[in-house]
């Protein structure tokens, strides 16, 4: 069976067509022209209805969202930001961009913090990012404790979160502010876009402001204005604000996202389960109380030496199928010794020993169950293949 094209993307729902063509009609593309009800300002209140926060602000990006959350935390300059050892540059880099230190602690063989290496790297922090990476939340009990107890605030990177919740509780939702994502290999995908959500109406007001709300084109925002009028003309400005077009793309995919977090968790139980068959495969199980939603799977080669890692992605591309194994494949993002930008920059034997073995393979939530069989039997075959390459 030909596998199709692993980030192929679910296609636009055709409602967004007439919202786009009233937009190119009118040419009112930007988000502070319309008096009220622009695109823009209807995702905002539609996001945060959906999550249940009381504020959102759109941008341009995750990172432009997690960039802000740092810059609202008014963090001064140096200041040390504890994050995941695996996560994507993005975040480290969000963390350079905002004149602070990122701290990196170590994560596990299941893709999440390690508690005991983000416990003993807290102290001296003064911002943590739990970033919660390909959607693998970190135990956010353990963390709010901890943060809560140092009056550390915590920033979710969410990008890969959007569907997933911890005890009932809607990730990005938890800590202080929550950033997600709408690039295109996301839940939701506009190509480009971000947002951040809050209950804090001080931090989304300096958010705001500095995400371009310039003069006084704040007053589109239902916040307190008060929380406005101290910060009057006392931020810098970063214009990270998001295009009407996108929240034309985004706002109609919204009443499909509970499918789409269904569809995705069977597609991954579903490929999961087959491949837990081979002894030289382990899916790391989701933590109690965590319900996932994924568009992605990750798994672990276990007794597999290096000549057999590299003979199993070379045999599973030959069959059609991608899998990048995050530590193997040349300058991959997600690697933290590719970091080099961070100033004296660590390692981290555990996540480096994980990163290593970890295998990233796209299942957009669209695939039909014989696409994930076919995807499945390859790897499996590939597994099978790689046996022969021991090294001598
Ligand atoms: C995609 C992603 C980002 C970056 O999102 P952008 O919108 O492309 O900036 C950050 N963190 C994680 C975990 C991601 O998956």
């Amino acid at each position: 069976m030909n596998l199709p094209d692993m980030h192929s993307a679910e296609a636009i729902p055709p409602e967004a067509r007439a919202e786009i063509d009233r937009l190119l009609t009118s040419g009112d593309l930007f988000r502070y022209t319309a008096a009220t009800d622009a695109p823009v300002s209807l995702l905002e209140a539609e996001f945060a209805e959906m999550m249940g926060t009381r504020f959102a602000l759109a941008v341009s990006s995750c990172s432009a969202a997690l960039f802000l959350s740092l810059k609202a935390l008014d963090l001064p300059r140096d200041a040390r930001v504890l994050i995941p050892g695996f996560t994507f540059a993005a975040v480290p880099s969000s963390v350079i961009h905002a004149d602070c230190l990122p701290v990196l602690c170590e994560v596990g063989e299941d893709y999440r913090i390690d508690m005991v290496d983000f416990a003993a790297k807290l102290p001296g922090c003064r911002a943590v990012i739990v970033s919660h990476m390909r959607g693998h939340t970190s135990d956010m009990d353990a963390i709010m404790t901890l943060c809560d107890a140092a009056g550390v605030p915590v920033i979710e990177d969410a990008a890969h979160s959007l569907g997933t919740t911890w005890n009932g509780t809607k990730i990005g939702t938890i800590g202080t502010i929550g950033c997600f994502s709408f690039q295109s290999y996301k839940m939701i995908n506009a190509g480009e876009g971000g947002i951040m959500i809050t209950d804090d109406a001080d931090l989304v007001a300096q958010a705001i402001i500095m995400s371009g709300a310039y003069e006084h084109n704040w007053k589109k925002h239902p916040v307190l204005q008060d929380a406005f009028a101290a910060h009057q003309n006392q931020l810098p400005l970063y214009n990270l604000r998001l295009s009407n077009l996108s929240a034309a793309v985004i706002r109609p995919q919204l009443p499909h996202l509970a499918r789409r977090v269904v569809d995705g968790r069977r597609n991954h139980d579903h490929v999961a389960e087959l491949l837990g068959q081979s002894p030289h495969i382990h899916v790391p199980a989701p933590l109690p109380g965590e319900v996932r939603a994924p568009d992605s799977i990750q798994f672990n080669l276990v007794d597999m030496d290096d000549a057999q890692v590299a003979a199993f992605v070379a045999e599973a591309a030959a069959l059609g199928v991608k899998v990048q194994v995050f530590g193997a494949s040349a300058d991959n993002a997600r690697a933290f010794w590719n970091w080099q930008f961070i100033p004296n920059l660590p390692d981290l034997p555990q996540t480096r020993a994980m990163l290593m073995r970890a295998c990233d393979v796209r299942l957009p939530v669209h695939l039909p169950v014989d696409t994930l069989d076919a995807v499945a039997s390859a790897l499996l075959a590939a597994i099978a293949t790689s046996e022969g390459a021991k090294a001598a």
